[in-house]
C-alpha cells in the first residue's frame, strides 16, 4: 500500500513524561508565562484538580471540575463565562478525554495556552482534534489552537485509574496506532511509532491487571498511549473509527469500552487488504493472526467484547450497520453493508472476530 513518497507533519508538543514528573508543572506554567490559571477536571476527579491546584499555589485563578464525556457545550459556555469574569491566562486539565475535551474547547474560542495532564489511555492530548456536542450530535474539528503546549504525562496518577478503565483505554489507544498503520495519508514515521505503541501496550496490560501499581508496566503503557494519541493526530482514521462514533454518538455506548469491543472486529475486516499493516501488527501482538491476538488478549484481561454486554438492543444492529454506511471514511477495504452487518452481529454477541 505504501509507495516510497510521504509527506508528514509533525506536530509541536513539549513532553514531561516520567515517575513524579506532575512535580515540574509550576516551573512549566511560569516557562509558558501564566499567572492565573485555571485547572480542569471531571467532577469525579474533583480530588485530583484540587491537588493539581495546590502545587500550582498562587498561579491558580480557579478551579473548574465541569468537564463531561463528549465535551457538551452548554458546559463550555458556562467555564467560558468563568474564564473571562477572572481573568484567565492558561488551562491545565488533569484526567481523561473528559477533562482534556474541556480545555481544548475553550482553547478553541480563546487561544489559550494548554498544560494536559493526562491520566487514562485515551490519547487525546496528542491531536489538534476537538469532538463537541450540541442538541444531541456530537461533531469533530481540527485545528491547532487546541492542541496542548505542554502535555506532563506523570506515572504515579495513572497507578489508581481503575483495572477495567486501564484495560479498556489500553484497547482504545490500540486502535489509533492500528488505524494508523493502514492510514491512506500513513507514513513510515508514524509506522514505526504505531507499531512500538502496541507492542507496548500489549506487553503492559497484563501486567496492570495483575498489580495495577506496577510503576514500569504503567509507564510502558502510559508511553504507548502517547505515541498512539501521535498516530491519531497525525494521520486519518478508518473503519474502526466510524464504527466506535457512529455506536458512541448514535447509540450513546460508552467511548472507551466500544473501541474494545470493536477493534479486533475491525482489524479482521480490514487487514487482508492492509498486508504491511498486519506484519507489523503481527510482530507487536506476537500473534499470526493479529485479530484474533487482539481479540485473546481483550479476554484475558476481562476487557469488554461485546455490544450487548453495552446496553446495545439487538433491533439497533442493522441501524448502526445503514449509519456507518453514510459518510464513510476512506478504508483499505470498501465499505460493503452485509459484510459490517455480520461484523457488527458478531461484535454484538461478543464472538471471535472474522474476515469475512
Ligand atoms: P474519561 O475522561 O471520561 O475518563 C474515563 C473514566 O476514568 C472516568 O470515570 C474518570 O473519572 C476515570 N479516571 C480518569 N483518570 C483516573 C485516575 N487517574 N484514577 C481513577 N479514575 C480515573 O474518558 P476517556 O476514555 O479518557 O476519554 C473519552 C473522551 O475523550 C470522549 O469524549 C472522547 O470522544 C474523547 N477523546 C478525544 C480524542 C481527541 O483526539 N479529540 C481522543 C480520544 C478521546
Amino acid at each position: 500500500m505504501r509507495s516510497g513518497a510521504f509527506s508528514y507533519e509533525a506536530l509541536p508538543v513539549r513532553v514531561i513524561f516520567g515517575v513524579g514528573a506532575a512535580a515540574a508543572l509550576p516551573q512549566e506554567v511560569d516557562r509558558l508565562g501564566l499567572q492565573r490559571v485555571m485547572v480542569i477536571s471531571t467532577a469525579g476527579r474533583a480530588d485530583q484538580g484540587r491537588s493539581v491546584a495546590k502545587l500550582l499555589s498562587h498561579r491558580v485563578g480557579a478551579v473548574c471540575d465541569a468537564a463531561r464525556m463528549h465535551t457538551p457545550v452548554a458546559v463550555t459556555e458556562q467555564v467560558l463565562a468563568t474564564v473571562e469574569r477572572e481573568r484567565i491566562d492558561g488551562l491545565v486539565a488533569v484526567g481523561g478525554g473528559s477533562a482534556i475535551g474541556l480545555a481544548k474547547a475553550v482553547a478553541l474560542r480563546t487561544d489559550l495556552p494548554q498544560i494536559a495532564i493526562p491520566t487514562t489511555y485515551a490519547g487525546s492530548e496528542a491531536t489538534p482534534i476537538i469532538g463537541q456536542t450540541q442538541d444531541g450530535i456530537k461533531t469533530t474539528q481540527r485545528s491547532l489552537r487546541v492542541l496542548p503546549e505542554v502535555v506532563v504525562y506523570d506515572v504515579d496518577l495513572t497507578l489508581g485509574l481503575p483495572v477495567a478503565v486501564s484495560v479498556a483505554s489500553g484497547m482504545n489507544a490500540m486502535a489509533h496506532a492500528a488505524e494508523a498503520l493502514y492510514a491512506q495519508d500513513g507514513n513510515p514515521v508514524i509506522d514505526l511509532l504505531a507499531e512500538e505503541a502496541v507492542r507496548r501496550l500489549v506487553r503492559a496490560l497484563p501486567l496492570i491487571v495483575a498489580d495495577p501499581t506496577d510503576r514500569a508496566a504503567r509507564s510502558d503503557a502510559l508511553y504507548g498511549a502517547w505515541l498512539c494519541g501521535t498516530c491519531l493526530g497525525a494521520v486519518g482514521m478508518s473503519l474502526h473509527h466510524k464504527l466506535c462514533h457512529t455506536l458512541g454518538g448514535g447509540f450513546g455506548l460508552p467511548h472507551a469500552e466500544t473501541h474494545s469491543v470493536i477493534l479486533p472486529h475491525a482489524l479482521a475486516y480490514n487487514l487482508a487488504a492492509a498486508p504491511q499493516a498486519r506484519e507489523r501488527l503481527a510482530r507487536a501482538i506476537g500473534a499470526d493472526d493479529p485479530a484474533g491476538g487482539l481479540h485473546r488478549l481483550a479476554l484475558t484481561l476481562g476487557a469488554p467484547t461485546s455490544l450487548q454486554l453495552l446496553g446495545l438492543p439487538a433491533e439497533a444492529i442493522d441501524e448502526a450497520a445503514d449509519l456507518a454506511m453514510r459518510n464513510p471514511y476512506w478504508n483499505p477495504r470498501p465499505f460493503d453493508r452485509a459484510a459490517l452487518r455480520a461484523l457488527l452481529a458478531r461484535a454484538w454477541a461478543g464472538a471471535a472476530p472474522c474476515a469475512d
